[in-house]
């Protein structure tokens, strides 16, 4: 820990630790989090009741997290005149798992978003959201129960990476000029320029990951989702690396979608089956052949776009859950943002949050108590138990307060 940090650790915690590349878990791990700003201090508060919960109903007191809070946003600014201090990454890199709420975007200042900097910083380059629907959570479709997948999504390359030029600026008009001069190739005048880098090993570490998780929790397919048809030397590559990854280290679990039908007639059990699909029909076969999906892997913008219209059919952002992980770290939050207007109310649905802590409960393993608050959650929201956002779309259901409803989380259990 930095001398003048300004966190304190617990005493009676222990620091998880990573030992070639494998987590290693005390009965009694130290968990940084940041609670975040707006809406961060009500859901955070609701989460934490829910998780210690869970955790003492499934390990009878054997097990228990030392949380210890870290900082980052609107409060730290307020607080220590940083954004981001430097102490806030390097705690979770050094604690190898963190959950955080919403952060406040600094307007001006340089930095870009907190969330940003924060997975550049620790190269959390797979962003992870599982979507699954709550029977009786109010959605657009007829039925919504059958889409239950899992989204990797690649972080840190794609036109995320940052680079581009503004239109009519010095480097935006040397590009043009270069690749006309050299390549002649016609790029209209006055064009903003962007870049769009996908590599190798951004691919394939990505596509490692999404594979590992179908093999580790018995999930029968992956789908690497691309615009190769048009952008055949970054998102065709993106398919070609993921299925090369998939045959030279993956061929004793997975088998392609192709040699699936064609050699087995689809008679293959025990294999992940890896296929792919275009990005434009991917959003036609979610809607209308969820059940044909269960793990998807795909590039940052790509996945950007789906794994909005995914939470959208199972209820929106307030239930869905994230994780941005690296190799030994991973950090658990919300997906929606600080709700300002909704500050201090008590109000807002913490489901996102907690869905998160649950992520991350099953990460550490300790998956008998993520089970109890999924079954719990499941039961209040039958009970139709539940906060203003789905209380105003659903028929007789009962307002919460969002430490309402983590108490009625609680209760079910
Ligand atoms: P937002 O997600 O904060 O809120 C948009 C609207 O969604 C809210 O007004 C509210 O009606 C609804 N909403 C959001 N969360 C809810 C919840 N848990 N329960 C019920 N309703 C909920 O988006 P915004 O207003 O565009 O952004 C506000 C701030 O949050 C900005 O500073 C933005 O940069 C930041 N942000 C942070 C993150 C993050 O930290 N992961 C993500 C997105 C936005």
């Amino acid at each position: 820990m930095p001398e003048d940090s300004h966190y304190t650790v617990p005493a009676d915690g222990k620091k998880i630790s990573s030992k070639n590349d494998q987590l290693i878990i005390p009965k009694n791990p130290i968990i940084p989090f940041i609670k975040g700003d707006g809406i961060g201090l009500d859901i955070w508060h609701a989460t934490e009741m829910v998780i210690n919960t869970a955790i003492k109903k499934a390990y009878k007191g054997k097990r228990i997290i030392h949380w210890m809070e870290i900082f980052a946003g609107e409060k730290s600014y307020n607080e220590f005149g940083k954004w981001l201090p430097d102490e806030t990454p390097a705690a979770i890199k050094d604690y190898h798992v963190a959950i955080k709420g919403p952060l406040t975007t600094p307007v001006g200042g340089g930095i870009r978003s907190l969330n940003v900097s924060l997975r550049q910083i620790l190269d959390l380059y797979a962003c992870i959201r599982p979507v699954r629907h709550f029977e009786g959570v109010p959605t657009p479709l007829a039925k919504p129960g059958a889409l239950n997948v899992v989204i990797f999504r690649e972080n840190t390359e794609d036109v995320y990476a940052g680079i581009e030029w503004e239109s009519g600026s010095d480097i935006a008009n040397r590009f043009i000029k270069m690749i006309k001069d050299e390549y002649n190739k016609d790029i209209r005048e006055n064009s903003g320029i962007g870049i769009k880098p996908i590599s190798p090993f951004g691919t394939k570490r990505l596509v490692r990951k999404a594979i590992q998780y179908a093999i580790d929790n018995n999930r029968k397919n992956v789908t690497l989702v691309h615009k190769g048809n048009i952008m055949k030397y970054t998102e065709g590559a993106f398919r070609d690396w993921g299925y090369e990854l998939a045959k030279d280290e993956f061929s004793d679990s997975t088998i392609i979608e192709a040699v699936f039908w064609d050699e087995y007639s689809g008679m293959v059990r025990d294999k992940v089956v890896v296929k792919d699909r275009i990005a434009d029909a991917m959003f036609q076969q979610i809607l209308l052949r969820p059940d044909e999906y269960e793990v998807i892997a795909t590039s940052n913008l790509n996945g950007d776009y789906l794994s909005d219209a995914c939470a959208a059919q199972v209820g929106g952002l307030g239930m869905a859950p994230g994780a941005n992980i690296s190799d030994d770290v991973a950090l658990f939050e919300a997906t929606h943002g600080t709700a300002p207007k909704y500050t201090n109310q008590d109000k807002v649905n913490p489901s996102s949050l907690i869905l998160s802590g649950v992520m991350m409960l099953d990460y550490i393993g300790w998956r008998e108590s993520g089970s109890l608050i999924i079954d719990a959650i499941r039961e209040t929201i039958l009970q139709k138990k539940v906060t203003y956002d789905l209380e105003r779309q659903m028929d007789g259901a009962t307002k919460l307060s969002t430490s309402g409803f983590a108490e009625a989380i609680i209760s079910n259990m």
